[in-house]
């Protein structure tokens, strides 16, 4: 994914910026909730746990990928921001 462009890796870091913060589970889980509820897919694998990363597949295989297909990433970012806004007024 990160060849095309669909992916991105982070890392938790201290307030101040200067430590790597490894050992943090809950921020670990908490930031990779929110990017799901969004249009990111973790890399909580079925193969192996790659908690850094996070895709915007929209769903394509890398074969998919390779073949030129693209996601369609701006439709389902809307349907994410519609799906979070009922969310907060339905309480
Ligand atoms: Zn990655």
């Amino acid at each position: 994914m990160h060849n095309y462009g669909l992916a991105v890796d982070f890392i938790i870091v201290s307030d101040d910026g200067k430590l790597a913060l490894w050992t943090e589970a809950e921020k670990w889980t908490r930031v990779p909730a929110m990017a799901k509820s969004l249009v990111f897919d973790w890399g909580d694998f079925e193969s192996f746990r790659d908690f850094p990363h996070l895709g915007m597949s929209g769903g394509l295989s890398t074969r998919d990928l390779q073949k030129g297909w693209r996601p369609n990433l701006i439709s389902r970012v809307a349907s994410a921001i519609s799906e979070n806004e009922a969310e907060r007024e339905n309480g």
